[in-house]
């Protein structure tokens, strides 16, 4: 009586201390190890105890490797970042020797690999590689909306030998995968691939792992995929605004500023040049008997004839001079800082620059030659308009003077023949 009293005792004290011991884990601060030296059943009740204790510890750091997996994931920049990121990170949870990345079409009809990373053979399937889905094994994948094991890829191909996406992975080295769908909200975006060189690689742990982590990093794959789309759209929006302004402000044959373009720029020289105490100069070019040119050997001709032309006057001129189309066959060309001496000789240049040989304009190759009136600001004439008028009175003293020739209309409105 005295001894079941006293063992009464001993079992109350071993629950009591139990009890002690749940309360604690409960609590979340460590316990100590609960090693019973006997069998009895309030030994086995501590050995299962310690067996949920052990459990309880894996699941959380198994947790915490999966919030810090996330995190590490969602730094990422770019999408190629993103994944690059995943492989990195997804390391100690599944294993794998290959990851790659598609995304379905925006029909749902295609899938294309968008990335791989891999330490297998020689990529076999590369980014852009395109399959169907109707009729794929992926099609029951995203049905079901869970990863999926083939542990043994080669017996897959062998059972499947038209799957050209499982033997290229085979070719490359795989031996095993987990193929898991990449959902966001209820809708699929894609896949990411695992592939391990080693058969037998995956387990139901493995599935979990990914089920458990598949809705942020679907989001988190999602999330960088639309930045890049936003960027790359905002990429193409700058363009063709840098393609809209070139068009508004250059003539589409030659390629120099149009009219309007020059014109603005004439003024604005003159507005620099009030505060710089500058001169501006202009040269209005022309090009002779352009007429005959289009009458003798068409429109076409003509308008290679207009081409080499601004070519040549191009490559004449310096970086910081320049050059419009102000009509049909006329050129102005805006010179900052320019004295009569060195717009003289620069319009000399011009014109020995389009004189010099035949321009080849197809069927023949024909000699041009164009008048030149230059003119510079000061004095009375000190808009752009003055100048231009000034410039354009010298090119008719050119024209009236022979032709192929460079005269200058100075500020006192004296002409003078350069040559
Ligand atoms: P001048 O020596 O007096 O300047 O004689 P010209 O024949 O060059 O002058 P005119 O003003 O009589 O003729 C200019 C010609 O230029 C008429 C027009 O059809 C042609 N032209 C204007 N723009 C273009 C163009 O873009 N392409 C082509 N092919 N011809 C053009
Ligand atoms: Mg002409
Ligand atoms: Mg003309």
């Amino acid at each position: 009586m005295a001894d079941e009293l006293a063992d009464t005792d001993k079992v109350r004290e071993r629950v009591d201390a139990y009890a002690a011991w749940v309360t604690q884990l409960r609590s979340g601060r460590s316990v100590p190890e609960l090693c019973p030296d006997n069998s009895d059943p309030l030994a086995r009740l501590a050995r299962e105890l310690q067996l949920l204790a052990d459990a309880l510890a894996r699941r959380e750091r198994e947790l915490l490797q999966l919030v810090d997996l996330v995190q590490t994931v969602e730094q990422g920049i770019s999408l190629e970042d993103v994944l690059n990121r995943i492989f990195d990170a997804f390391a100690g949870l599944i294993p794998y020797d290959r990851i790659g990345c598609a995304f379905l079409s925006d029909d749902g009809a295609g899938l294309t690999a968008f990335w791989a990373r891999s330490q297998l053979g020689p990529a076999q399937v590369t980014a852009g590689y395109s399959r169907p889905l109707a009729g794929s094994s992926l099609e029951q994948v995203l049905l079901t909306g869970q990863p999926r094991i083939i542990n043994d890829l080669e017996s897959y191909l062998e059972a499947k030998p038209d799957s050209d996406s499982t033997r290229r992975i085979v070719l490359e080295g795989g031996r095993s995968s987990l193929t898991c769908p990449l959902i966001v909200g209820h809708r699929p975006i894609g896949f990411l691939f695992f592939t391990s060189r080693e058969k037998n690689t995956y387990r139901d742990v493995h599935q979990t792992v990914f089920r458990q982590i598949a809705n942020q990093i679907s989001l988190v794959i999602e999330k960088s995929r639309l930045f890049e789309k936003i960027i790359e759209r905002n990429r193409q929006l700058v363009e063709e605004g840098r393609k809209l302004e070139q068009s508004a402000s250059h003539d589409a044959l030659t390629g120099v500023f149009n009219r309007g373009a020059i014109m603005r720029l004439a003024e604005r020289a003159f507005a620099d040049a009030a505060r710089t105490h500058k001169s501006v100069g202009m040269i209005m070019v022309d090009i002779d008997h352009f007429k005959l040119i289009n009458d003798a050997l068409g429109h076409a001709a003509g308008d290679e004839a207009l081409t080499e032309v601004t070519r040549r006057l191009t490559g004449a001129l310096r970086q910081s001079d320049q050059l419009g189309r102000y009509g049909g066959e006329e050129f102005l060309i805006i010179i900052v800082d320019a004295t009569f001496e060195t717009i003289s000789k620069t319009a000399e240049r011009l014109r020995q620059a389009i004189a010099v040989s035949p321009v080849d304009l197809g069927s023949e190759a024909r000699a041009i030659t164009a008048s030149f009136g230059v003119a510079i600001s000061g004095g009375a004439t000190n808009s752009a308009q003055d100048v231009i008028a000034a410039a354009d009175r010298a090119l008719y003293a050119a024209k009236n003077s022979g032709r192929n020739r460079v005269v200058f209309d100075n500020p006192d409105s004296r002409i003078v023949a350069v040559r």
